[in-house]
């Protein structure tokens, strides 16, 4: 059904990114209540309709269960509205209330079922529209109390041109060193080896509560420490080797020596996570943390930097 932002009661920021913000509306014909996203946009009319195009086809054939559900676009006074499937929360959420508040771990089980989960949405928008995410981070996997699923894929080229403008590669910590190196010639395009780094980085975060490189100071700081530092290597007693391996195959600096979704989704840390009886598991623990956070009044802080404890 068409609808516009007349039909739409705001109830509030759910959240903020960094070009715009995230709110709860409720749709009142239909009772449905969505996420809507806010970008500011400089898009003309022509590309509006171009993009509502493009978004029509991912929120037509969308057959895979990882990806978050699209209801539409609109364009109101200059900002970019996409309307989606409203979920509890987003894994940075999720890891740092686990690991900071309740002082626990996410069991291993549970990261190979998101390993799996992320990687099946990551694969299947490569694959059926060609789509390269390229910004694959922990607040961009959404989690309900029964699954989890992939959001803030470069759907629209249009979208993509009129931020890349607004962009700076200084804060954003998930690019992999071939996307920072001015030296190499891999920039002209992005490759989904980039995103697999994004990706190693995602599961290093979730599977120690921290995000493995200190702060940085600058760009240049960011580059040197990534670029030229060290390789950053998941080494954790509690966790098996084939998933220190999985995650440490993602974290190559080298992004011809990192594998793509398919053989990373052949990769055995993920056997098991396949299983519908695992499938049901998941979905406990979720619902458990999700309840915990949900009733959690004394708002921690969410850092979003907590560089590794050394
Ligand atoms: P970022 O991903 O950089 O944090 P965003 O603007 O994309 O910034 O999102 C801001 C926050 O809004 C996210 O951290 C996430 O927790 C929340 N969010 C985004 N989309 C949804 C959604 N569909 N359902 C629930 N929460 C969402
Ligand atoms: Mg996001």
């Amino acid at each position: 059904y068409k609808f516009t932002s007349n039909d739409l009661i705001d109830r509030g920021i759910i959240g903020e990114g960094n070009f715009g913000i995230v709110c709860k509306m409720l749709h009142e014909k239909s009772g449905t209540i969505m996420a809507v996203k806010r970008i500011r946009s400089t898009i003309d009319e022509r590309g509006q309709k171009q993009m509502i195009n493009e978004l029509d086809v991912v929120m037509r054939q969308n057959n895979c269960p990882h990806i978050v559900q699209f209801f539409g676009a609109l364009f109101k006074e200059g900002d970019c509205w996409i309307c989606m499937e409203l979920m509890n929360t987003s894994l940075d959420y999720f890891y740092k209330f686990v690991y900071h508040k309740l002082d626990q771990f996410i069991p291993e089980s549970i990261l190979a079922y998101i390993t799996y989960a992320t990687l099946q949405a990551l694969d299947y928008i490569k694959s059926r529209w060609g789509i390269i995410h390229r910004d694959v981070k922990p607040s961009n996997i959404l989690v309900s109390r029964k699954t989890l699923k992939l959001c803030d894929f470069g759907i629209s080229g249009q979208l993509i041109d009129s931020i890349a403008k607004t962009r700076d590669a200084g804060c954003r910590p998930y690019l992999p060193p071939e996307r920072l190196d001015p030296t190499r010639s891999t920039r002209e395009g992005y490759d989904v080896r980039s995103d697999v780094w994004s990706f190693g980085i995602t599961l290093y975060e979730i599977s120690t509560g921290y995000f493995p490189f200190r702060e940085w100071t600058s760009p240049f700081d960011q580059l040197q420490q990534i670029v030229e530092g060290p390789s950053i290597e998941l080494k954790i007693d509690r966790l098996s080797d084939n998933c220190k391996n999985f995650v440490n195959t993602c974290l190559n600096k080298d992004e011809n020596q990192r594998p793509k979704y398919k053989e990373l989704l052949e990769h055995s840390f993920l056997r098991r996570a396949k299983e519908v009886q695992q499938i049901e598991n998941v979905s406990v623990y979720l619902s458990d943390i999700i309840d915990g956070l949900e009733n959690n009044t004394d708002k921690f802080q969410l850092y979003y930097y907590l560089p590794h404890k050394n």
